[in-house]
């Protein structure tokens, strides 16, 4: 009780009428009051997870008419991964201006506190099933059952770690993921390592080298197994190169040495099967390795629902409303796909938030899709289906090449005839691509949506 009551001085505040706002105090009590209430309670709106996705979900459905929502949140605090992020870089395209994470989490903090949207922090969602039933636990009112109208899948994603990607040697302590020291050294306040090596060059190892090299570490070098940067080109540039932090393209870690704490470990180079070559192998007296090797969506709930999950996202499979394959279910952020822009997550999320709030006022378009696939080059397309009497006036795809293009051609075939070709001076697999198209364009098709890169040959 006394943690619910400091959240609402924290949170709450009164509308014109003297009403308790924000906050959800009476939810909160009836909930307490009834929790040995054998019957479900009902909520229209159930978004699991509170960082930017579900923060933007629940903004745009009340903004879309939509009063009876809760955010649920594992966490102690809403705004997800972003808390962890101090670095600049978030909301150049949503707000116009360059912010750190936890600046940008707080202006979506501070929308959801200007309705009447409620929200539960460290309460987990257990289970969730196709008839979106919710099922959550926190420390307040142990366990819950609750049946949601809509539900919004906001879960975020989960870092691929060690066991994963197989790496021999000794399992000693100074091996990390590097979202878990990301959050040990910004939030916790630990440093976890003085000589440190990185294994990928996706963002969160990159902006990981240049912050431990802030807080006096010295950062040995960033190995990557692709013959390119996996990350955005900026933080190549700002993060790697402006401190002097070398770069291993097409290599690999082989060993880890030591037994009670790490003590060194050794990078081969690899061939273009990715297997590392004899003789080519260099060792760091490094006493911690940190792994940027791959993010996977956090589709546990998604699975127990039966929602269909894409083999190449690891997502769900969505409609152009981010409907999954089970009604009344949505998908947004990067338990969807993985982003590397916020903004674009908290586009999506918006566009979950209006799209389950049409539908929990019956007023969501459905009937027969086409489906939308990923053509030559392409590693995957979301949406995956895109209903036949396309409703809205455009629709956005978004699509992931599978390797580097310098000017190459995008061609858009619909049932097999060109609808489009683009030309594109540069693309790569870390940076999302876009494309939009009309009504106009997509009316017609009965089968089959296909993007493709049509000179893949001129990859670099
Ligand atoms: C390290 C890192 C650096 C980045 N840097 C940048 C950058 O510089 N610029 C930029 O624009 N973007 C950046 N991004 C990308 C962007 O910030 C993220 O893609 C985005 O914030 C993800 O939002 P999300 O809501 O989908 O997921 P998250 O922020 O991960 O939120 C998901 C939330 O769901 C909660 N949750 C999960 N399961 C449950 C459950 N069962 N019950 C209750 N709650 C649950 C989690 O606790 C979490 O709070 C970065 C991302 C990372 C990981």
């Amino acid at each position: 009780m006394e943690r619910v009551e400091t959240k609402i001085k924290e949170y709450g505040h009164m509308d014109d009428n003297n009403s308790q706002v924000g906050y959800s105090f009476e939810r909160e009590k009836n909930n307490m009051d009834n929790a040995d209430n054998i019957d479900k309670k009902k909520v229209e709106l159930v978004i699991i997870g509170g960082g930017s996705a579900g923060l933007a979900a629940a903004v745009s459905a009340y903004e879309n008419g939509c009063r009876d929502i809760l955010i649920m949140e594992r966490d102690q605090e809403l705004g997800g991964i972003l808390l962890q992020c101090i670095h600049n870089g978030f909301g150049l395209h949503m707000f116009g201006e360059e912010l750190s994470g936890p600046a940008y989490a707080e202006k979506w903090i501070r929308m959801l506190q200007e309705t009447s949207i409620t929200y539960k922090v460290n309460t987990m969602v257990t289970h969730l099933y196709a008839d979106r039933t919710v099922e959550y636990v926190n420390q307040e009112e142990g366990y819950v059952q609750i049946q949601a109208t809509a539900v919004v899948l906001a879960m975020g994603c989960r870092e691929r770690t060690r066991g994963a990607i197989a790496i021999p040697g000794y399992r000693p302590s100074g091996v990390w993921t590097a979202g878990t020291a990301q959050r040990y050294l910004n939030m916790e306040g630990y440093m976890v390592g003085k000589r440190v090596f990185i294994l990928g060059s996706g963002d969160i190892g990159m902006i990981m080298a240049r912050r431990m090299t802030l807080e006096g570490a010295k950062v040995l070098g960033v190995a990557e197994v692709m013959p390119y940067s996996n990350g955005l080109p900026r933080n190549r540039k700002q993060c790697l190169e402006d401190f002097d932090i070398p770069l291993f393209l097409s290599h690999t870690v082989v060993d880890i040495q030591g037994k009670d704490r790490m003590t060194g470990l050794t990078i081969a180079q690899v061939d273009d099967k990715m297997q590392p070559i004899s003789g080519t192998e260099q060792t760091f007296d490094a006493d911690t390795l940190l792994l940027s090797v791959g993010l996977i969506p956090e589709n546990g709930l998604s699975e127990e629902a039966e929602i269909q999950l894409h083999p190449r996202t690891r997502g769900a499979i969505v409609n152009e409303c981010l409907e999954t394959s089970v009604e009344g279910i949505f998908a947004c952020g990067n338990v969807l796909h993985v982003h590397d822009l916020v903004d674009f997550v908290s586009n999506e999320g918006k566009k979950a938030g209006l799209y389950a709030s049409r539908y929990i006022q019956g007023k969501l378009n459905q009937g027969e899709t086409f489906r939308v696939d990923a053509g030559d080059g392409i590693g995957y397309v979301m949406p995956q289906k895109v209903l036949m009497d396309v409703p809205e006036d455009k629709i956005e795809f978004m699509f992931r090449v599978r390797n580097n293009c310098k000017n190459s051609t995008l061609q858009i075939l619909g049932d097999g005839k060109v609808l489009k070709t683009i030309k594109k001076p540069h693309m790569a697999p870390a940076e999302m691509e876009k494309v939009t198209l009309k009504k106009e364009e997509l009316m017609g098709i009965r089968e089959q949506l296909l993007i493709k890169v049509c000179d893949p040959s001129i990859n670099e």
